[in-house]
């Protein structure tokens, strides 16, 4: 592996001059998808820009009802933030199923979100969740839908220059939870043959009032399968609801088949999966009546 120059700016400002100096510069977080591709030939970055040093890009923060959390804050440390544990458990476990506790002490969701695999696992949750990101720049600040920055595998709608510095969750509602399941051939350390985030409220009575479902591992890019919510809202999540978000989630999938799972089996995994991942968020969300 050629050896790149090396950067450990301390401001967002830093990062980006250095980032928009160098087209040929990758930014860094916890570098385990960055430095493996690097180590097996398949990028040779000039220069690796770490963002870790950056302190305003690491930890949980709220901002009214709304989490914001930095960058480059490692899987590992979401699991610290109760509160964000109590509202949006489904991007928590999304982003704590990535590799080992070796890998996610290190690990962050920007790099998730930017290595840009179809198979990422905390996607789906982020997508679900209605969560975007800040983008910093050359031309400054943008905020940007996180289903907005995987374009296709490995290529995402940053510019030159650009990197994410930290992600948005909504504000949640009272009756309101999510939930992120995933198919692995394997126990762990594996990635997602299939993926699923669901985020689901309900009204007093237990009626659904808002679902979102994204895929991930199906398609080039996450899928956000807006016929399954529909099938949801309006219904107790009745059989013939789930049936009908099944169905739209089927339709939705357009994956590869590989040795890790035919098309036929990743669509029916998809629709299982689907269905579970939407019960654990309905149920954790009429817990908290
Ligand atoms: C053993 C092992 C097991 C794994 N298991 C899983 C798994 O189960 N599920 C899964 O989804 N992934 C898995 N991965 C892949 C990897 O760990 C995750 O994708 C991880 O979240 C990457 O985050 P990172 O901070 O290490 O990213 P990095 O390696 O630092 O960066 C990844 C990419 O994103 C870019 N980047 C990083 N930060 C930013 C930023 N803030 N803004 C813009 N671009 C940025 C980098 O330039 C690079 O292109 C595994 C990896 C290993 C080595």
């Amino acid at each position: 592996m050629p050896s790149p120059a090396f950067h450990a700016p301390d401001t967002v400002e830093g990062a980006v001059a250095l980032l928009s100096g160098d087209p040929t510069a990758r930014p860094l977080s916890g570098g385990t998808d960055l430095i493996v591709q690097m180590r097996s030939g398949r990028i040779a970055p000039s220069a690796v820009v770490d963002l870790k040093r950056i302190a305003s890009l690491s930890g949980v923060r709220r901002e009214g009802d709304a989490f914001v959390i930095g960058a480059a804050t490692p899987c590992t440390a979401l699991k610290n933030d109760a509160d964000l544990c109590a509202a949006w458990p489904g991007v928590v476990e999304a982003a704590n199923l990535i590799g080992s506790v070796q890998v996610r002490n290190r690990a962050t969701m920007a790099g998730n979100l930017c290595n840009a695999s179809p198979a990422a696992d905390s996607v789906p949750a982020l997508v679900a969740a209605g969560a975007s990101c800040v983008v910093a720049g050359p031309a400054g600040m943008r905020e940007v839908a996180v289903q907005d920055i995987p374009v296709s595998p490995g290529r995402t709608s940053l510019a030159s220059g650009e990197f994410v510095v930290e992600f948005r969750l909504p504000v949640r509602g009272t009756r309101a939870a999510d939930a992120y399941l995933r198919s692995i051939p394997r126990t762990e350390m594996d990635i997602a043959v299939v993926g699923v985030g669901a985020n689901i409220e309900l009204d007093a009575d237990g009626t659904c009032t808002a679902a979102s479902i994204a895929l991930g591992a199906v398609a080039p890019t996450v899928v956000l399968v807006e016929a399954a919510g529909a099938a949801l809202v309006g219904t107790r999540l009745e059989d013939d609801a789930l049936a009908s978000m099944v169905e739209a989630v089927t339709a939705a999938c357009a994956p590869i088949d590989d040795k890790r799972g035919t098309v036929a089996y990743r669509k029916a995994m998809a629709g299982v999966l689907a269905k579970r991942t939407v019960q654990i968020a309905a149920q954790r969300a009429g817990a908290k009546a």
